[in-house]
This record gives C-alpha cells, structure tokens and sequence, in this order.
C-alpha cells in the first residue's frame, strides 16, 4: 500500500517519519512509503520495499531453476486429465 501523507502513515501506525525503515534503519524521512501487506503491517521507504520485492524474486527464480547439479523439485505442467472441482485442468506433477 502506497503511503503519500501523514494521515496514511498514522493509519498505518507510524507517528512520525523519524522512525526508523526496518530494512535499512534509516529514518522514514519522506514520502512516498510502502506498507506490506503482511499481518504485521510494516512501513518502509519505496527503494527498500522494491529491493525486498527483487531480493524474493531472485529467491524464487533459484528455487524453480536451481544451478547445476541441482535438479528442479517440482514442474508445473498442464494435466490432460478431465478438470476437477479443486484443481481445474492444471495439477501438480512430481517430476
Ligand atoms: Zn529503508
């Protein structure tokens, strides 16, 4: 959630723009903020959220395309079953 002013910041539970990021411990200092969307609602400044956001892709870019010698855990892949009520046409296979 974009924060842009101090009514936003104060509904996202921050009094003051000098608490401090959580990700880099500087002072919030200036708009705009983003808030994450986790339960713990958590205020950072808009470079450090994007730089969570690219550090989790880059995670999530490994684990489905692992280095060699490493095999891939799973593979999405369209079933040709019949679709279901849970799944629809697409399944999880282990290979
Ligand atoms: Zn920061």
């Amino acid at each position: 959630m974009l924060i842009v002013n101090d009514d936003h910041l104060c509904r996202a539970g921050v009094k003051s723009l000098d608490e401090p990021c959580p990700y880099c411990s500087k002072a919030l200092a200036e708009y705009p903020l983003i808030m994450s969307d986790e339960s713990e609602q958590t205020v950072y400044h808009a470079a450090c959220a994007l730089q969570i956001a690219t550090e989790i892709l880059v995670d999530c870019f490994t684990f489905f395309s692992p280095p060699a010698p490493y095999t891939r855990l799973f593979t999405l892949t369209a079933s040709a079953s019949p679709l279901n009520r849970e799944g629809g046409g697409y399944a999880l296979n282990g290979s």
